[in-house]
Formats: C-alpha cells, sequence, structure tokens
C-alpha cells in the first residue's frame, strides 16, 4: 500500500481536532466518507460489513479505489471501524470462537484494505465461565487473530462495556489483565465509551468524576493505549449497567461531561465519534464542533 494512501490520526505538532459520528455505509463504504464530510466530520466511524451477519461478500478492488479517493478529498482525516456484534472472544463455545476469530480476521483485512486506522471490538462475555476463563479467552484469540492476520497497521481497540451480564471490560483492570496476557500488546488499543464507564459507575457530571476517570484510566492502562472516544450520552443510570446510548445533553449524562471531553487539550489527536440514535445527528455534530472550536480560539493554560 502506499504511504500516502494512510493519513495519521495524530501528527507531531498540532494534533488536529479528530470529531465526528458513527455513520452508514449504504451504497458503498465510499459513501460514508462523503456522508461525514457532508456534516463537517474531521472523524467517522464505520462497519466494513454487515454488522448482524457473519457472511458478507468481500470488497472488491473498484470499492476500496472509490473510498480511498473519497477520503482524499474530504475533510475527514481519521476513519475507524467498529466489528460485527456477533463476535465473542470470550466464549468457551469452540463454534462461537472460531466463527469470532475468523471474523476479525476478515474485518482486519477489510480494515487494512481500506487504509482504516483501527478496528474496535467489544471483547466479549464469559456467558457463566467466570471472569479469569473469560480474559484468558480473549487474550488466546487475540494471539491468534494476529498469527492469521499477519503484518497489519491497522490497530485493534478494546472497547470499555457497560458490564451488563457476563460482559467483560466494565473495569481498566480487566481491560488491562487481557493486554497483559496477550503477547502482542503493540497492536492493541483501547476505545473508551462514555455511556459505558458511566453506567460502569464513573459519573461523568462532575469535574470529581471526570478526573477520577482518568486518574483510573491512567493508573491501569496509560493514556498511551487511549485510541478513540465513544461520544454518546446514557438513558441507563450511572452505575446501572445498562447500555441505552441517547443523544448528547438528553440523556443522565447531560452537555458539561462532553464539553469537558472536546476540550482537554490532552485528549486532542484522539478520533471522538458519536453513536446515539440516528447518528449521525447533525445539531449534536454542530454543537459538539461549536464548543471544541470556541475552546481552541482560547489560550490553552
Ligand atoms: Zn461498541
Ligand atoms: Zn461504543
Amino acid at each position: 500500500m502506499a504511504k500516502s494512501d494512510r493519513r495519521p490520526c495524530c501528527l507531531n505538532s498540532a494534533p488536529p481536532l479528530l470529531l465526528g459520528a458513527h455513520v452508514s455505509i449504504a451504497g458503498g463504504v465510499h459513501k460514508a466518507i462523503e456522508r461525514g464530510a457532508e456534516h463537517g466530520c474531521t472523524a467517522i466511524q464505520i462497519f466494513v460489513k454487515g454488522n448482524t451477519r457473519w457472511d458478507f461478500p468481500p470488497l472488491d478492488s473498484l470499492e476500496i479505489k472509490m473510498f480511498k479517493e473519497a477520503r482524499r478529498n474530504s475533510s475527514v482525516k481519521c476513519v475507524i471501524a467498529h466489528a460485527i456484534y456477533l463476535i465473542n472472544l470470550a466464549s468457551g463455545d469452540p463454534v462461537v470462537r472460531h466463527k469470532s476469530i475468523a471474523d476479525v480476521v476478515d474485518e482486519l483485512r477489510r480494515c487494512e484494505a481500506l487504509g482504516v486506522d483501527s478496528l474496535v471490538i467489544h471483547p466479549g462475555a464469559h456467558g457463566g465461565l467466570g471472569t479469569e476463563a473469560g480474559i484468558q479467552n480473549v487474550a488466546r484469540a487475540l494471539d491468534e487473530i494476529f498469527d492469521q492476520v499477519g503484518k497489519c497497521r491497522c490497530h485493534l481497540l478494546l472497547e470499555t462495556t457497560a458490564g451488563q451480564g457476563t460482559a467483560l471490560a466494565a473495569t481498566f483492570e480487566e481491560l488491562r489483565a487481557i493486554i497483559a496476557q496477550t503477547s502482542r500488546r503493540r497492536r492493541l488499543g483501547v476505545c473508551l465509551d462514555t455511556a459505558h464507564v458511566f453506567a460502569a459507575g464513573y459519573d461523568l457530571r462532575t469535574a470529581e468524576g471526570y478526573a477520577n476517570l482518568w486518574r483510573d484510566f491512567d493508573a491501569a492502562l496509560g493514556r498511551g493505549l487511549l485510541r478513540a472516544i465513544h461520544l454518546n450520552d446514557s438513558k441507563g443510570r450511572c452505575g446501572s449497567r445498562l447500555d441505552r446510548h441517547e443523544h448528547i445533553g438528553k440523556g443522565l449524562i447531560g452537555q458539561q461531561a462532553f464539553r469537558r471531553l472536546v476540550t482537554d487539550a490532552r485528549l486532542r489527536g484522539i478520533p471522538m465519534v458519536t453513536e446515539t440514535p440516528s447518528s449521525p445527528d447533525p445539531k449534536e455534530i454542530r454543537w459538539l464542533f461549536s464548543v471544541a472550536k470556541r475552546a481552541r480560539s482560547m489560550p490553552q493554560e
């Protein structure tokens, strides 16, 4: 792949504002770039295949070419992908495990072909095996995935979860345990979802809750592992473990937390995308950009 096909998410000097939404690929992957650009997004998230099916036709070379061309000429500087919801790398069921590994390998290859920067996955649910066994299963599956994929520049990001049912990764310690047990740590990163961490117990409504979130993230994982943020308000209460996204400012988190996130100088260069109902929501994106840009025009302390 030519160097110019891939744009880095972070530039060395002044990290760009990478803000946007999850957008549909209906009509072809290149359409996602157009949809993002229409709303002024500088970052988008896409699915690289139908999100509710294991089998999906491969990307053809024309689709890949059109995607790269669209990206080259658009405001969208960073593209991340989200894996299908069927995968469960923590599963003890050999069929589910096999399908999940094959799927993530396929999705990483699609991302690589498109020049997508990162692929986000949910680590999985142990389904009664216990947290430790689930973590071991995920770590082994990740090693197997990277063995099969071989050389690849796309990072695989493990997303924080609300901890519903037996889902792993409601705590940063569980994510750390998974990453510590793999032999491919440099290929991995973390995607933090605001609705999930709120439902898992971080009260983002207060300055103290916001500070605690990053204190714990840095202590367990280190900020270098943070590679994406999902900006979602929550229908579920703080600590409820209920994973229900809501429009920004309309849920129980409220606008203030999102103001803090998009104006936090330490998070510049990290792609932030909304996954709220009916995403991309033009009003929501406009509001996020206006808050972020107002802060950027003011001197930083
Ligand atoms: Zn997700
Ligand atoms: Zn998410």
